[in-house]
């Protein structure tokens, strides 16, 4: 996950570029499940602890393919170091932080009504989570749409 798109935070949120090689959708909740776990034993409020966490992996010690930043909470996935959750941008150096994947680079560049038609579009395939997310990292979603 890099910057920031609508396209990041639908439909329960995507963790396409959270990772890669990915093996298969139980182990990819797996994964996110023991980061879960991880991550609640921490304090989260307190930045240092938010670090250790952090860096309890290398940036290329993925789980199953998968990010060990990468948590879910109510539901919905989401990177617990984004900058939109903290004052400054905690994944320097276990992310890409500058990266958009080729859907949001092509949402980007639409008019707002292709950007709705879109979004509309997305809603009507009633994805899960991990489907969405695996279906914009492989591009399947942008193909399908006409
Ligand atoms: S550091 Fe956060 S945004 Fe970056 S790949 Fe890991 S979970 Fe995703």
């Amino acid at each position: 996950m890099a910057k920031l798109t609508i396209l990041c935070q639908l439909n329960g949120g995507c963790m396409g570029c959270c990772g890669h090689d990915f093996v298969s959708k139980g182990k990819i909740k797996e994964a996110v499940l023991r980061n879960t776990k991880e991550f609640k034993e921490i304090n989260s409020e307190d930045k240092k602890e938010l670090l250790q966490f952090r860096n309890r992996a290398r940036e290329n010690d993925l789980r199953f393919g998968v990010c060990r930043n990468l948590i879910e909470l109510d539901g919905v996935l989401f990177c617990p170091l984004h900058p939109a959750l903290n004052q400054e941008d905690l994944r320097e150096g276990h992310c890409d932080v500058d990266h958009l994947c080729k859907t949001a680079l092509e949402f980007a560049k639409w008019n707002k009504a292709e950007q709705k038609r879109f979004l509309l579009f997305v809603k009507s395939k009633k994805l899960d989570n991990l489907d969405y997310s695996l279906m914009m990292d492989n591009n399947l979603l942008l193909e399908e749409f006409d």
